[in-house]
């Protein structure tokens, strides 16, 4: 299952950071994650419940998701459009000369402490 690839990542980072600053607990993670990386965020939820009942260090700690919307640049026209309507095929020219500008992130934005 990727997305409980995707928990373990983020959790070994976070307690990774948690002991570099000397955090006693951590109380909730914000992520960022664009609509094409494929992760489906319920299911997201669910692994990162279950992993972090396994971490002392994050009893309880709650992930907040972000959404960052996908969308695909044309060169033929110069226009942005959105990716998850029109995929590579760009809207307005009919052109395939598109790269995504933004969608494909994951990153824990923030974490929040005690
Ligand atoms: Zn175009």
């Amino acid at each position: 299952m990727h997305e409980l690839g995707v928990v373990f990542h983020v959790v070994d980072e976070v307690k990774q950071l948690a002991q570099q600053n000397e955090v006693k607990h951590i109380n909730s993670v914000t992520l960022q994650i664009g609509t094409v990386t494929g992760i489906i965020p319920d299911y997201l939820t669910e692994c990162w419940n279950w992993a972090v009942s396994k971490q002392e260090l994050m009893l309880d700690c709650k992930l907040k998701i972000e959404k960052i919307e996908a969308i695909t640049h044309c060169d033929g026209c110069g226009r942005d459009y959105n990716t998850i309507v029109y995929g590579k095929k760009c809207p307005y020219c009919q052109s395939e000369d598109t790269y995504l500008l933004q969608g494909n992130e994951f990153m824990i934005k923030e974490m929040e402490v005690i």
